[in-house]
């Protein structure tokens, strides 16, 4: 069998069904090969939703023994059911999963469900079960996305040394967990299994968790995660791990060489990052360039070293975040079909859903100084917001970062409650190039968690009113 398109798109994940689904909305004759049996790729079924139906779920939990009692709901029983709080996770994903598919029929993008392979720079070999389809197109873009990056030494099995797609399904509540790497994803899963009754302990070899954050943000979140419970071994490289039925034993050191410890723990989540992933893609065969970290090299319109081939989302460089691969997506389509498709790389919020929760839009401090560029700040902390008082949520600030002479707004760093929807208007008004006295002349409704960013863009101005 061998069918022809316009746009044929590699991986229905983030990037991918979304480059689809804009393309087809242009006209395009499209077709989306995914080869996972479901649409949604690494976010929807292995990564940002279920981690967050767990988290919220997990908060709930939480909120019963720390803070119900504060608003004065006492609750004489309850335990957790896990099963329960899992099938709901599992749900979730599929309905939304289902979704896509709705949405392919609804914009006509054709959906086939194989392994795509390069026989050429025009046309694929796609493996549908035991079957071999040819699809050719004008334009083919690839969307695999990414893979957990392993820990050498560490073998992960999923059951007792988990990767975070193992971490979404563990079936009991380990008594202690090991995450290796202090980075967002592993300070999330270590939140919801450290709320559902593990000891975590956090292994990162960096001196910091979080490196790519703001500094003062990474030091103020792990104060308060180590409030919370979770203790942090920074500085600290792991060596080996031996597997046994009574659990794992990690062998670590200081990063800078020293003396070996042992730690142990029911199950250990490896967390160090993800890589691009093109396993099986047969780039060679359509001639397709990586560069040395495994990425696929593209220009600035998403085009690779070969005229008909893109690339979009984690499989390239930049942030490994859904909603940048969904940004790439439009604008790959767009440009594909005559339109100004472009993504503003500045302006990419990143977050971590942690409670409180972490968001970040712009440049950091240190990144300013680094580059050279005066600064003023403006701060304000949620304790003196009058909404997070009434909720009960006063960890933590808004700091914003705006040009010296111009006032320009050039980065701006939450920690807080809900600080990843927050962000949202900080991105919006950075995209109009807005000073920060723009966000403080703005009426900003009350009693809301918004107003704490009304009184940071105050305070660049050395004016807060309630602080
Ligand atoms: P993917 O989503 O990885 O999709 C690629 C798809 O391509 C896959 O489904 C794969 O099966 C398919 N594929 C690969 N090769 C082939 C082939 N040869 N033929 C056919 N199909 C193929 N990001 C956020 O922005 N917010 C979050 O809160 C967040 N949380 C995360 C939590 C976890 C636990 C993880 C693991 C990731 C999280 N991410 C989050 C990152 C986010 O999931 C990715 O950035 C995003 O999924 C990248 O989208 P993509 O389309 O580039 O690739």
């Amino acid at each position: 069998m061998s069918a022809k398109y316009d746009i044929a798109v590699i991986g229905g994940g983030p990037g991918g069904y979304v480059a689809a689904i804009r393309a087809a909305q242009l006209g395009k004759k499209v077709v989306c090969i995914e080869k996972r049996g479901s649409l949604g790729g690494t976010c929807l079924n292995v990564g940002c939703i279920p981690s967050k139906a767990l988290l919220h779920s997990s908060e709930k939990y939480e909120e019963v023994t720390e803070s119900f009692a504060e608003h004065g709901i006492k609750v004489e029983k309850f335990k957790l059911d896990l099963k329960a709080m899992m099938a709901r996770k599992d749900k979730v994903v599929s309905d939304l999963c289902n979704g896509i598919e709705f949405l392919f029929k609804k914009n006509k993008v054709d959906y086939v469900k194989g392994s795509a392979k390069f026989k050429d720079k025009q046309t694929l070999e796609v493996t549908v079960g035991k079957k071999k389809e040819i699809i050719t197109a004008d334009r083919i873009i690839i969307a695999t996305g990414s893979e957990v990056t392993d820990v050498p030494g560490i073998k992960i099995d999923e059951k007792q040394i988990v990767s975070s797609t193992g971490a979404l399904e563990l079936s009991k509540v380990p008594k202690t967990m090991i995450v290796i790497g202090g980075g967002y994803i592993g300070l999330e899963l270590g939140s919801v299994w450290r709320r559902l009754g593990a000891k975590v302990t956090v292994v990162e070899y960096m001196d910091r968790i979080t490196p790519n954050m703001d500094k003062e943000l990474g030091s103020t979140l792990m104060k308060i995660l180590q409030k919370q419970g979770v203790e942090f071994k920074l500085g600290t490289k792991v060596m080996s791990a031996k597997t046994s039925d009574k659990g794992v034993i990690l062998e670590i050191e200081p990063a800078a060489g020293g003396k070996k410890e042992k730690l142990n723990a029911d199950v250990v989540l490896v967390s160090v990052g993800r890589k691009p992933y093109t396993e099986g893609l047969g780039l060679e065969a359509a001639g397709v360039e990586l560069n040395d970290r495994g990425q696929i090299v593209t220009d600035k319109h998403f085009q690779t070293n070969i005229d008909s081939v893109f690339a979009i989302g984690d499989v390239t460089e930049g942030p490994m975040l859904a909603h940048k691969a969904e940004e790439e997506g439009v604008a790959v389509a767009e440009h594909l079909t005559g339109k100004y498709g472009h993504v503003n790389y500045g302006i990419i919020p990143s977050v971590a859903y942690t409670w409180p929760e972490v968001a970040s839009v712009g440049a950091s401090e240190e990144e300013l100084k680094n580059a050279g560029i005066a600064y003023k700040v403006g701060k304000f902390p949620f304790m003196a917001n009058s909404r997070a008082r009434a909720v009960g949520e006063t960890d933590g600030f808004v700091k914003i970062l705006a040009d010296k002479e111009k006032d320009r707004v050039l980065g701006v760093h939450i920690i807080g409650p809900d600080a990843g929807t927050l962000i949202a208007q900080a991105a919006a008004v950075m995209e109009f190039g807005a000073s920060s006295e723009d966000i403080a002349r703005t009426c900003h409704a009350h009693p809301t968690l918004n107003e704490a960013v009304k009184e940071a863009a105050l305070a660049v101005d050395k004016r807060a009113l309630h602080a």
